[in-house]
This record gives C-alpha cells, structure tokens and sequence, in this order.
C-alpha cells in the first residue's frame, strides 16, 4: 500500500489544527514523526483512520491512489490501517479475546480458528514478554500503561496491517519495555512488510531500530524532512532552529 497525505488541512470546530501536510508512505518504509506537544500529531492519526471529531477542510488521504476521506474507520481498517492510540481506553465487560477475534474477523472477512489465534497470542506475549496473560481479562482493563501499549502491540502483531501509525509506544515504558516493545515492531515490519508512522519524543526507541524517514512537525505542518540526524539534533538543542520562523 501507498499511503499519501496532500495538502491536508484540518478543523476541530473553527480551529486548524493541521495545516497543509504534505506524507507519504509506502510498504517496509518507517517514518518517525516528531514535533513539540500540541503541533498536532495525534491529530493527524486519528484523521487517518477517520475519527469523526476531526474535518477534513482541504486536501486529501489516499491509499493506493484512491481517497480513503469517505470511508469508516473499520473500511480504513480493512484496508490495513492500524492506530496504535497514545492513550489506550480501558473497556470494562469487553473480554481481550473476543475483542481480538471479531477485530481480526471484521477484517478479513473469514471466520477465526480461536484455538490458532490463542496459540499467537501466546506466543505474541511470550515475545512481548508480557507478565501475566491478556487473554482472560477485559480489554485494557487495569493494566498499567507498560502493558496497554504492550497489548496494542500485540494487537497490531496479529492483525499485520499494511500500515500502521504508532502513537508513542514509547511513553511510559520503562527502559527494558522500551527496548522489547521497538524490537517487535520491527520484527513484525520484517515479517509483513508493514509500513509505519511512528510518533515519539525520544530519542532511546529509536536506537533500537532502523528509521527511513524522520520528520519533524510544528503547528501543524511538517517543517523538517531527514534521518536520523534530526533525531540528535532534537536531542540536543529542542526543536529550535529546525521550524520554519526561527
Ligand atoms: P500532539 O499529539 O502533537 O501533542 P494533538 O494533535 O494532540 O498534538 O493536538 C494538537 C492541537 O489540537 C492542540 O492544540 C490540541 O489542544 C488541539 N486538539 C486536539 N484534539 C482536540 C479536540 N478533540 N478538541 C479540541 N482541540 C483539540
Ligand atoms: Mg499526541
């Protein structure tokens, strides 16, 4: 899949909050974004997979060459979208399992084999080095925020999206979760040949895997496309001198 982003400009109310951002991303391409808080991150993963809070006023998604701005959020995700949420919800009555299975149903359009998605998720865990077992509780039900990020992870392992946008998996982990949590995502990008937005403030994730791309995002717009240079740079001095009106 290629995934191109052009000239988006998007509303919340009266209020721009993105201002003609021009991406794109293809298969096995990883694209690390950065940008101060509230530059507008967060907002562009949600528009991408179509949450409805967000207008699009301006410009256009398309994947493979077709806009994807009429469609659901599960069309968007039957195509191979997958949002990895910055703060995962906690749905109490909805057990993992069956969360696990009618998302994976919903989008392969074929019956799941439960004891073979059990036999993954173990073994998805076990990479994940997850402490005790997501399969018999409620969907994000009292974990800690290390193993929400984790379980997203891990939900992202079996779905295999053709892209997936990671809103910092990083945050909140501890240094070793870090570590686990950036190896499986380039495992599964090794496997399936997924591509991936990756949104971070940090620096410590990133040295455990091979970005193509970085940018950095400032008031809605992307000021700064590079490597990993940039990446030490925001390190170093914060994002000034990398915007547009230093
Ligand atoms: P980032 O992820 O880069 O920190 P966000 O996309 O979360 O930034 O936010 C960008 C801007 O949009 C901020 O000024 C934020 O206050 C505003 N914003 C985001 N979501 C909403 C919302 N649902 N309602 C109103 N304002 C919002
Ligand atoms: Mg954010």
């Amino acid at each position: 899949m290629i995934l191109e982003i052009k000239n988006l400009h998007v509303k919340i109310g009266e209020n721009e909050i993105i201002k003609g951002l021009n991406l794109t991303i293809k298969e096995g391409e990883m694209h690390v974004l950065m940008g101060p808080n509230g530059s507008g991150k967060t907002t562009l993963a949600k528009v991408i997979m179509g949450h409805p809070a967000y207008k699009v006023s301006e410009g256009d998604i398309l994947a493979d060459g077709k806009s994807i701005l009429n469609l659901s959020t599960d069309k968007r995700a039957k195509l191979g979208l997958f949002l990895q949420f910055q703060e995962p919800v906690e749905i109490d009555g909805v057990g993992f399992v069956n969360f696990l299975r009618s998302s994976i149903e919903s989008i392969s359009d074929k019956p799941v084999n439960v004891r073979s998605m059990l036999n993954d998720v173990k073994s998805e865990e076990s990479e994940l080095k997850v402490n005790y077992s997501l399969i018999d509780k409620y969907l994000n039900k009292g974990f800690s925020g290390g193993e929400k990020k984790k379980s997203e992870i891990l939900q992202m392992s079996l779905l295999k999206p053709k892209i997936a946008i990671l809103d910092e998996p990083d945050s909140g982990l501890d240094v070793d979760a870090i570590k686990i949590v950036a190896k499986n995502i380039e495992r599964v990008a090794k496997e399936t040949g997924m591509g991936t937005i990756l949104i971070t403030h940090y620096n410590r994730i990133l040295s455990y895997m091979n970005p193509s791309f970085v940018h950095i995002m400032e008031k809605g717009r992307i000021v700064k496309s590079g490597g990993m240079e940039l990446v030490s740079q925001v390190e170093k001095s914060g994002y000034q001198g990398l915007g547009s009106d230093e």
